[in-house]
């Protein structure tokens, strides 16, 4: 028996979910409806989860507003949106399923907004051929979350907001359950479970400037992941967002809508310059995401940005009703968080790290991973958005193959005779927890470590990526990754915090090793992935980047579409989006 069997509590599900964001939850609906044992756990209050954040909407191809529309044009639109990395299948499973995750939702009471006579209504969102976002004003991921809660919740699902998990339990490449802590009073938990549903979101937080908030996205699924023996994806493709706020420091990154855009706004650079004539003389500021980000990155870059290192989007031009009456929520996020009127003064942004394309690699159809018993699903799995995320695309995978997943856990769940454990796993697990805690005297902590993670990744991996930047980035990680030896973790009165930063840095270093090293092998420009020494896109590489730690980068190549969504990729011109939301 390990030395602090005695401090663990030890309790048992037939299934696991790690998560209570949409993908989480949806499992959970599923497992609970087929009459399967669940417990969904979470490291923050589920009503809080990242997805809250989703404001622009959510995908089907419904044709309530193009009769025209079709699962196969959603499946084509999202390929060609994806640089070709994405896989077909997963698509066009995707774009099949769409419509019935939707009914779930409305089935679940979700609000969507509607025409006058009942139809639901669909809107135009970044590089779609029709309207197909359907929304609920601009708290779409708030709406969809709260409706997945209060169906958890009449299902009777057991949820925990408290239970951060360090590690996944398995014996013989098989989970058996989750080793973890509750963040308010440290208790130590065993939870043994026939399967484990990875739902625990990305790793957008290791860079300064980030849309996700504090603590959130912080690479957890990943390292998680990896440590059991799955192999990570494709962590190199990483959206940015061209315009995140850049100050107060505590809501660096936090977006600025492209209504804003949409709506008018202008970009200038620091010596008052519309720069985007010179990057997109045409569409101007309502160019593609992945250029207005490369276009903002520049002027940065190369001295023309402000003292505080962003560009200035203005919309004070338009009169002040208009400004209050279309974006109510930007103005009121600008007077709340930095005092700045915007009907009267610019913004100042710059781009933030977004959404992770990479993450986890699943099988197309069931989302299991490499350790039997295992599944990702949501943010953290790979296999959708390739090289740049289709808006709107990220909550219906959610909802599509969070069902899946639910259905292929409890499948896998009951085909179990016995269950193989392994203690000297458990062991380990605690082992982990305990040395952190026993430390003293060290002379690192987990915040400015965190900090030094998000400067290098950066410095050296941001918007545009090269060889040289990249090296020095994993030398300046293996700097930080040395000093966790000597971070000393001191839990206070108001809980376990401390011992959670302890966890998220080391998901961090696991994620931005695995981002850097894959980025290095990408040597091409292609999508959100910008290498000023290599610009060219490279047919070579047209194939999907597998990560394991220590080993090389392997390759893996990508599946052909079928024949009637081929035929819609044929001769596919780039596709102008003036007017169109791309969040
Ligand atoms: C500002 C913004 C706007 C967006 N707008 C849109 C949009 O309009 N349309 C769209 O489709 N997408 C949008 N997205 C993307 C979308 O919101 C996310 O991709 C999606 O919500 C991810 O959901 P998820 O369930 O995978 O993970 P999350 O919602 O991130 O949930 C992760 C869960 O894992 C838990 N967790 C993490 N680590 C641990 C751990 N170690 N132990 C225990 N629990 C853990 C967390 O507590 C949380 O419950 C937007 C994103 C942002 C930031």
């Amino acid at each position: 028996m390990s030395s602090h069997a005695s401090q663990e509590r030890r309790t048992a599900t037939s299934v696991l979910v790690i998560g209570t964001g949409a993908a989480g939850l949806r499992a959970a609906i599923e497992l609970a409806e087929s009459g399967t044992q669940v417990l969904c756990v979470a490291k923050r209050r589920r009503d809080d989860a990242h997805t809250v954040l989703a404001a622009g909407g959510i995908n089907a191809a419904l044709a309530t507003m193009d009769p025209e529309d079709s699962w196969q044009q959603h499946a084509a639109d999202t390929i060609a949106e994806s640089y070709h990395l994405a896989d077909p299948t997963v698509v066009e499973l995707l774009a099949r399923k769409a419509p019935t995750a939707i009914e779930d939702l409305v089935r679940y009471g979700a609000e969507f907004a509607r025409e006058d006579d009942g139809r639901l209504s669909q809107r135009y969102f970044g590089a779609h051929t029709y309207r197909r976002t359907c929304f609920a004003g601009d708290y779409t991921g708030r709406e969809i979350q709260r409706a997945l809660v209060r169906r958890a919740t009449d299902l009777g699902v057991e949820m925990r907001d408290d239970l951060y998990v360090t590690r996944l339990l398995v014996a013989d490449a098989r989970i058996f359950g989750v080793y973890g802590f509750c963040v308010d009073d440290g208790r130590r938990e065993v939870v043994l479970a026939d399967a484990v549903i990875i739902a625990a979101g990305g790793h957008t937080r290791i860079w300064r400037r980030s849309s996700s908030r504090r603590d959130e996205n912080t690479g957890d699924a990943m390292r998680l992941a990896a440590d059991a023996g799955c192999r990570l994806r494709d962590m190199e493709l990483v959206q940015f967002h061209p315009t995140g706020m850049i100050s107060p420091e505590e809501s660096a990154g936090t977006l600025v809508t492209e209504a804003v855009r949409g709506e008018g706004g202008i970009l200038r650079n620091a010596r008052g310059e519309r720069f985007m004539e010179r990057y997109d003389p045409e569409r101007l500021e309502l160019s593609t995401r992945d250029r207005v980000a490369l276009a903002n990155y520049t002027e940065i870059a190369e001295g023309r940005g402000t003292e505080a290192g962003g560009v200035l989007l203005d919309i004070s031009h338009l009169d002040r009703e208009t400004v209050l009456e279309r974006l109510p929520r930007m103005y009121r996020q600008f007077i709340d968080v930095a005092m700045l009127d915007i009907t009267n003064r610019p913004m100042e942004v710059a781009p933030t790290a977004h959404y992770s394309m990479g993450g986890i690699w699943v099988e197309a159809e069931t989302h299991r991973t490499d350790v039997e018993g295992l599944y990702a699903v949501g943010e953290c799995a790979t296999g959708l958005h390739g090289a740049n995320r289709l808006g709107g695309n990220s909550l219906v995978e959610c909802i599509v193959f969070g069902k899946i997943v639910g259905a292929e856990a409890a499948r896998w769940s009951a085909s179990l005779d016995a269950q193989v454990r392994d203690r000297s796993a458990i062991a380990a697990a605690g082992d982990e927890v305990s040395e952190l805690l026993g430390r003293r005297g060290g002379e690192a902590f987990p915040r400015p470590l965190q900090r030094a993670v998000r400067d290098l990744m950066s410095e050296c991996a941001g918007v545009v990526r090269s060889a040289a930047g990249l090296n020095e980035g994993l030398v300046r990680l293996d700097a930080v990754a040395g000093r966790i030896g000597e971070m000393e973790v001191r839990p206070d009165i108001a809980g376990f915090d401390d011992l959670a930063h302890a966890f998220d840095l080391k998901g961090s270093v696991l994620a931005a090793r695995a981002t850097l090293e894959c980025a290095l092998e990408r040597s091409e420009t292609r999508g959100a992935h910008n290498r000023s020494d290599f610009p060219e896109q490279d047919p070579g590489l047209a194939v999907n980047l597998l990560w394991r730690p220590g080993e090389p980068v392997a390759r893996e190549g990508v599946g052909e579409p079928s024949p009637e969504v081929a035929v819609l990729l044929q001769g596919r011109d780039e596709m102008s989006v003036s007017g169109r939301l791309l969040e």
